[in-house]
């Protein structure tokens, strides 16, 4: 492998856990972001306890800033979302949290269907309200979005277990598509007048519609892929079976092209890698969990995507700049990095050489 360089990319997409594993995952998580070169990382909310209120952020923030100096990362910055639930009270509070304290919360995040710890808010009544508060209080942060309607999962192909691939067959692309229509247009009914950031887009649909909408609304719209997305399909199952299950899941190798082609094309906005980590004997029980370990790929995915034809500044744009501006209100300052992509990062994890999610693509695969 060859080292490249490339500017510190701002990863506004990470489940780093807490109290519900018995591994070290945030340690390692920081680990691997310190050597693949990451500036900064937003950490997801679906913790337990669940990051849903200023106290609570608080407690994790002074977590956090123990495990960087643990794992010798303190320069790398650091912030988290703030949950939304269906209390009232709690959201306004929670958005008032967010506007209050830029320095360490980075906006609001919403799952629109159950993912891990079954956050989900499913009610578009609720869902509509919650927007109409961000409206009415002149909410101006980022809210981000876990786009799927288990309404729309084809209930004639149940997830089996044996047979991985039906986790992609359920859990549909129309799914993605109809959340994303309903949330941009209940944003625009509320007057919301923040960031609309769109989560994990795994559609070339979703992405289309998604850009036809931010020429007529009234606020930013983000779109946000992932390296899975953009390189993993539903191929890659009969390789890693359920290990590579993650919501939104896999899609066809057709499907997976077209998202790749549409970030190197410039359609796209932000680059998270939506890491999430989870015991293999659980990734392969009967009951196997949602989600993927991805942040030690970063070194090949910067690689590829110039190889590929992206405009350097463009992959700048996407991993630190748009980040920076959004989710950090631009204070931070470009790093350059140099690094080579290291296959070893998985092994922690418990991935054997040649087993790791990517090594279709790394060109570790061992047959
Ligand atoms: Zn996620």
């Amino acid at each position: 492998m060859v080292a490249i360089k490339y500017i510190s990319p701002i990863d506004g997409h990470v489940h780093l856990r807490w109290t519900e594993h018995p591994e070290p995952f945030a340690l390692w998580a920081f680990m691997d972001a310190k050597a693949v070169g990451l500036r900064a990382i937003v950490e997801q909310v679906n913790t337990r306890p669940a990051l849903t209120s200023l106290d609570i952020i608080k407690a994790r923030r002074d977590y956090i800033n123990m495990i960087k100096k643990a794992a010798g990362a303190e320069d790398i910055d650091y912030k988290a979302y703030i949950g939304m639930t269906d209390d009232e009270e709690q959201v306004k509070e929670a958005l008032k949290a967010a506007m209050e304290h830029p320095e360490f919360i980075a906006g609001d995040k919403t799952f629109y269907v159950h993912s891990t710890e079954r956050m989900g808010l499913l009610r578009p009544s609720i869902q509509l309200r919650n927007w109409e508060i961000r409206g009415a209080i002149l909410y101006n942060k980022a809210s981000t979005s876990h786009l799927e309607d288990e309404k729309k999962f084809d209930q004639d192909n149940k997830f089996n277990p044996e047979d991985p691939i039906t986790h992609s067959l359920h859990q549909t692309e129309l799914a993605e598509l109809v959340q994303a229509q309903r949330q941009v247009r209940f944003a625009r009914d509320s007057d919301y007048r923040g960031i609309f950031v769109a989560h994990h887009v795994s559609s070339p649909e979703t992405i289309d519609f998604l850009n036809e909408e931010k020429k007529k609304m009234p606020f930013p719209i983000i779109i946000e892929t992932t390296p899975h997305h953009m390189y993993l399909n539903t191929d890659d199952y009969r390789i890693h079976g359920n290990r590579v299950k993650m919501n939104p899941p896999l899609r066809s190798p057709e499907s997976q092209h077209g998202v790749l082609e549409r970030v190197v094309n410039g359609k796209t906005d932000v680059i998270g890698s939506d890491d999430t980590a989870h015991g293999l004997d659980k990734k392969d029980s009967d009951n196997p969990p949602s989600g993927i370990k991805v942040i030690p790929i970063y070194p090949y995915m910067m690689g590829n995507l110039i190889e590929l034809g992206m405009r350097p500044n463009h992959l700048r744009k996407i991993t630190f700049d748009t980040p920076n501006e959004i989710f950090f209100g631009g204070k931070l300052d470009p790093r350059i990095v140099e690094v080579e992509y290291n296959p070893d990062l998985w092994t922690k994890y418990g991935y054997g050489h040649g087993k790791n999610p990517f090594s279709r693509i790394d060109g570790t695969l061992s047959v």
